[in-house]
């Protein structure tokens, strides 16, 4: 066996998570991806195929030259618990290094209850008795707001209520696994970066619509936070001047026009919706051919429009992907957004692609996860000590197989 040094440990762990995520993969590609030389990957990965956890696979269609043989996971080298914490509820998923997903669980809970932090403990605790896991890496929670750094995770967030709350500290107490913390947009956009359709792209924009607008910035391949974790917030762009309060506190935020909120009041306004009718009905309205309805929609698909290619022009991704709740609608959202968006970018954006992903509930939980299993790929350090700890726990895996 390999001398171990914490290089090593990091580059064997991140060889494990590259093809959890990417599938089957030839020495030269790892090596490539990952940026170490040839002859290290070959070391590398002769000591992983010696310990078991990976296997050589099928050769590689020849593009001229030699076939490569491809390297592929071998066993399941480890897993992580992923926490949504919303206003009303809770969801908790286990998921595999290459993302799959292997149970979920959704509990009712009150962010605004003095018990809030000790409640999701024990939501958690019971979730975690339930594992199918023999190997955790980590838990990775997902928050509305903003979070200072994945590894301490202090939360501020209007939508919860909370002040300086220090979520990922409790955590770490009751549990002896690792913790990180994320804003839920910024854990989308990891997701995305790592399996989703953000993974070939070095700069993207994920953008999410639904109860809140956001953003995640995928920037030279890793989420990029800004100074105090607070980058992305498209929803407080301001958009109408004495517009509708919005939650920051400020009026006419795009949020504050465009969120699902705002869309269920101009309905309702508009004798669209009755009063007990939320935005379900609105959509099935949409979705059935009822013309105010989609008009609705494409208003909004407008502001949005002239809102998103400020950002594309400020921020030059090669793609921008759609995600949240709000998305199951986006076929009404285009019709007013394609026209504004298009003729707002500066003409080298003109043709950027919009990606829409198929939203699923379980999704936000799943980026939460991806806190943990995007770890091994963080040359920049977001995820701070509790990242090495994962990393620790990858590199300890490849061990214990001998
Ligand atoms: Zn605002």
């Amino acid at each position: 066996m390999m001398q171990s040094s914490g290089k090593a440990d990091m580059t064997r762990s991140a060889v494990l998570s590259f093809l959890g995520g990417h599938g089957p993969t030839s020495r030269a590609d790892l090596a490539r991806n990952l940026g170490v030389s040839p002859a290290l990957m070959t070391q590398l990965t002769k000591d992983l195929l010696d310990q078991g956890l990976i296997t050589e696979m099928e050769y590689s269609p020849s593009r001229g030259g030699r076939p490569a043989r491809l390297l592929g996971l071998a066993v399941d080298a480890g897993d992580a618990i992923g926490v949504k914490v919303g206003m009303d509820h809770i969801t908790a998923v286990e998921c595999r290094i290459d993302g799959t997903m292997l149970r979920s669980a959704t509990e009712p809970f009150d962010a605004s209850a003095p018990s809030a932090v000790a409640d999701l403990i024990a939501i958690l605790r019971t979730f975690l008795d339930g594992s199918v896991s023999t190997r955790l890496l980590g838990i990775g929670v997902a928050t509305p707001g903003n979070v200072d750094e994945q590894s301490a995770g202090t939360v501020d967030s209007t939508q919860l209520g909370w002040s300086r709350m220090p979520l990922g500290a409790s955590l770490k107490a009751a549990f002896d696994l690792p913790v990180l913390v994320d804003n839920n947009v910024n854990a989308l956009a990891t997701a995305e970066s790592l399996y989703g359709q953000a993974k070939h792209h070095d700069n993207a924009l994920v953008v999410t619509i639904g109860t809140g607008i956001g953003a995640g910035l995928i920037a030279d391949g890793a989420v990029y936070r800004g100074h105090a974790g607070v980058a992305g917030e498209i929803g407080h762009i301001p958009t109408v001047e004495n517009g509708p309060l919005c939650q920051c506190g400020a009026h006419g935020c795009l949020e504050a026009v465009i969120g699902q909120q705002a869309l269920v009041n101009i309905a309702r306004q508009r004798a669209v919706l009755t009063a007990n009718e939320g935005i379900d009905v609105l959509r099935d309205r949409a979705d059935s051919g009822d013309a105010k309805a989609e008009q609705i929609f494409a208003e909004a698909g407008h502001l949005f429009g002239r809102a998103l290619a400020g950002v594309v022009n400020f921020f030059d991704p090669e793609v921008v992907i759609v995600s949240g709740e709000g998305a199951e609608s986006w076929r009404h959202w285009m019709y007013g957004f394609e026209p504004a968006f298009r003729s707002g970018l500066v003409p080298a954006k003109r043709g950027v692609p919009i990606a829409v992903e198929t939203w699923q509930d379980d999704r936000w939980a799943q980026g939460a996860a991806c806190l943990v299993l995007g770890t091994p790929f963080d040359e920049q350090g977001l995820s701070g000590v509790q990242g090495e700890w994962v990393r620790q726990r990858l590199a300890d895996t490849a061990k214990a197989q001998l």
